[in-house]
């Protein structure tokens, strides 16, 4: 091998794919805490650069780099619990030949009758399972494998329901319901009002506020915090079989969980770019920040056929809608953390 290199790779770009990786995590550990110090573009460019060396040297790319990896692993502050099914992080498309592309490889391997398009929420993601209607845990996304137990904070929320409704629809036996955690406009401004009378340091945006509010030790504080949830997925289930995604958030919204009215099945890539240009006007009508759009395949048997990576489904993808203001963003952040 030629002098400073090792299994192809020069030393220095070893060391430098190490340094990126090093700081990914620390950026992903700090954002899960809702304490980020730089604004998610910059998170996203850097994972940009890790997964261009990585495509030049694959052999750097090893089941911990943070390209192959979901959130972060959890702090000691809470139980662990682990996710009767393994919890993923998306794939990105930052222009639209990338979702072009994604459309082409997951047409190419199975024709598609509908997307499911979906606004995609700046919060974070909660587990819940329910045991015969009643739900019993709750739980961050943690690495996907392993998060928090968040139940009692959970319990404070007042749209996710401490028992699901039968009265429409039978319930599962079993059931693990995902969604967003996020704390309403509204409810932010007042809690950043609220910490500038106490003297203390406002949160820099809603996704923080709601990282907080949600890993809070004393759930009264949680409960002081009106945070809501939208569903926008499930994993283990029993006694239910759910033939399409939306058919599965009907049953949800039967069963009394939250779940968006904003979300849409259109039949081509020509429609759900109408509905990525109209959110893209009107991005701020929501009570929620959103970072873009999620397609998926509707039909859960080609959902189960396209299958996932270590990572993400290879049946969805999100979006992302350029950010705005990064400027001012990085200063808030830097400011307020
Ligand atoms: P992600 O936020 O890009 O996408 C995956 C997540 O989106 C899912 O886990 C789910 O919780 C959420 N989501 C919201 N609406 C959804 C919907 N309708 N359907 C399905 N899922 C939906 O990926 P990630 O792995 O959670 O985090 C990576 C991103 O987080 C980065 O791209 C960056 O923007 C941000 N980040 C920022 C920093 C920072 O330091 N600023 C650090 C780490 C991560």
């Amino acid at each position: 091998a030629a002098a400073g290199t090792v299994d192809g790779v020069p030393a220095a770009t070893r060391a430098r794919h190490a340094e990126l990786s090093q700081d990914l995590d620390d950026h992903s550990y700090r954002y899960y805490l809702g304490t980020p110090v730089i604004a998610d573009a910059e998170y996203d460019t850097l994972m940009r650069g890790l997964i261009a060396l990585e495509e030049k040297y694959p052999q750097l790319r090893t089941p911990d780099s943070p390209t192959q990896k979901v959130g972060a692993p959890i702090s000691n502050d809470f139980a662990a619990v682990e996710h009767l099914e393994r919890m993923q992080s998306l794939d990105n498309a930052f222009h639209t030949d990338e979702l072009a592309a994604w459309e082409h490889r997951v047409t190419g391997e199975v024709p598609v009758e509908a997307y499911l398009c979906e606004l995609k929420i700046d919060g974070l993601a909660a587990d819940l399972v329910y045991e015969k209607g009643r739900l019993v845990r709750a739980a961050t996304r943690g690495d996907g494998r392993v998060g928090e137990d968040i139940t009692l904070n959970v319990r404070t929320i007042e749209s996710v329901p401490a028992r699901l409704d039968d009265s429409v629809e039978p319930v599962p036996d079993l059931l693990e319901v995902r969604g967003e955690v996020f704390l309403p406009g509204a409810a932010f401004e007042e809690l950043n009002a609220r910490l500038a009378d106490d003297g203390k340091p406002p949160f820099a945006n809603p996704r923080n506020a709601a990282a907080g509010s949600l890993r809070q030790k004393d759930p009264r504080v949680s409960a002081s915090r009106p945070l809501a949830m939208l569903c926008h997925g499930v994993g283990a289930h029993e006694g239910v079989r759910f033939t399409h995604q939306s058919h599965a958030y009907d049953l949800l919204k039967a069963w009394g969980l939250p779940v968006s009215d904003r979300t849409r099945v259109l039949p081509t890539l020509t429609e759900v770019h109408g509905y990525i240009d109209y959110y893209a006007e009107h991005r701020h009508d929501p009570e929620y920040e959103i970072d873009g759009v999620v397609v998926k395949v509707d039909d859960v048997a080609i959902q189960r056929r396209l299958g996932s990576t270590s990572r993400a489904p290879r049946w969805a993808i999100a979006y992302k809608y350029p950010p705005e203001e990064v400027t001012t963003r990085l200063v808030d952040i830097r400011v307020n953390v």
